[in-house]
């Protein structure tokens, strides 16, 4: 079986650290809510850290969920800790705690001395229904100048999302920097300013994944021949992503917890390393990576006329979630484990296996 590149490339370690949301945003890929319970302590995260230390160097840490602040203590506990053993660490929020300028100020002042290198904010309209666009504004204003590496917004746009780009710059920076996900993924990075930050809003479309599986086809950007191009997902297995149950998952794109293909084992009852080498040689999780979601579900399709393909995708998660959460693709594709590995074994070599019925 040969090597895959890419596995662990980003040395990104990422944690959903609860499920639990005060929003219950309609699009939210990982379904959380005020509802959900799920949430992960500080000795936790810094045992999962310790171990993703062992498996690969991690150059950084995410802390995302639901909102990370739900944790209160816990979650300034576990940057601090990772923060003094001198890696990076990021949190995304949705900025419910901006509830006025008292709160806002002694909240940013709390996660930069608990040592946090970069914040995240998330933006677009469905937050806005939950969590008022202004505390968007005065957190981001009050993360200024405060010494982060990085402030951002990252926002979720369609064809006519209200709170897009054109309204952070109108509203909150016209300066900010935008990137997305090409020139994330390229490693290109933004210029800080003078202050030493870099100010950035991140913009990428929607996806219909998650509770947002069924958001009308007018409010995002389909691409209807996306499931023709075969195009492998570069990220799966490229970062350590564990969700607030421990579970490993084999990427962040969709939610994991119950996904039989990208759930890979649970962190706080093996080792990631084993979890990695079992992972690495799995024939569905290597063949997204160099086949592609789409490759698959057409196959599967081929094979049994009940598997659901859309007519339009936005992107290649949205195919994958509709393979990986199928019953009857997946058991297709169980039976089809020896030509999967033949077509990667030539993918790799080179040469184009059409998929056939
Ligand atoms: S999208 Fe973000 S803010 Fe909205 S429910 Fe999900 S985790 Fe909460
Ligand atoms: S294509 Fe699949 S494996 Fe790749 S990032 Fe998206 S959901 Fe994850």
């Amino acid at each position: 079986m040969e090597e895959l590149e890419g596995i662990l490339k980003r040395g990104m370690l990422t944690i959903s650290v609860t499920n639990k949301c005060p929003a219950r945003c309609a699009h939210c890929l990982a379904e959380s809510s005020p509802d959900e319970r799920t949430t992960l302590t500080s000795s936790k995260i810094e045992g999962i850290y310790l171990q993703a230390k062992a498996l690969t160097h991690i150059k950084n840490v995410v802390f995302t969920g639901g909102e990370p602040t739900e944790l209160e203590d816990d979650l300034f506990n576990a940057i601090s800790s990772i923060s003094v053993d001198g890696t990076p660490v990021r949190v995304v929020t949705n900025a419910c705690w901006a509830t006025d300028e008292q709160h806002t100020k002694a909240m940013v002042t709390k996660f930069r001395e608990s040592g946090l290198d970069e914040i995240n904010y998330s933006l677009d309209d469905y937050h806005a229904i939950w969590i008022p666009p202004e505390n968007v504004i005065r957190a981001y204003r009050a993360s200024r100048c405060q010494g982060f590496a990085g402030v951002v917004i990252a926002v979720a746009e369609g064809p006519k999302s209200r709170y897009n780009l054109e309204w952070i710059k109108k509203n909150v920076d016209p300066e900010i920097q935008v990137t997305h996900p090409d020139i994330q993924y390229s490693g290109i990075q933004n210029t800080p300013s003078p202050d030493g930050t870099v100010y950035q809003a991140a913009v990428h479309g929607y996806s219909r994944v998650g509770r947002g599986h069924r958001m009308r086809s007018d409010l995002v950007v389909l691409r209807n021949n996306l499931i023709d191009m075969d195009v492998p997902c570069p990220e799966i297995l490229d970062q350590i992503y564990i969700d607030s149950e421990g579970t490993v998952g084999a990427c962040c794109g969709i939610r994991i917890t119950g996904n039989s293909v990208l759930s890979m084992g649970n962190a706080l009852q093996e080792e990631l390393a084993d979890v990695y080498a079992r992972a690495t040689s799995d024939v569905l999780l290597r063949a997204i990576h160099v086949l592609g979601p789409g490759w698959l579900l057409k196959l599967a399709k081929s094979r049994d006329d009940t598997v659901k393909v859309r007519d339009g995708y936005t992107n290649i998660c949205e195919v994958c979630e509709d393979l990986t959460t199928q019953e009857s693709a997946i058991n297709v594709l169980s039976r089809a484990r020896e030509e999967i590995e033949s077509a990667i074994h030539s993918k790799l070599a080179n040469v184009t296996i059409p998929v056939s019925a």
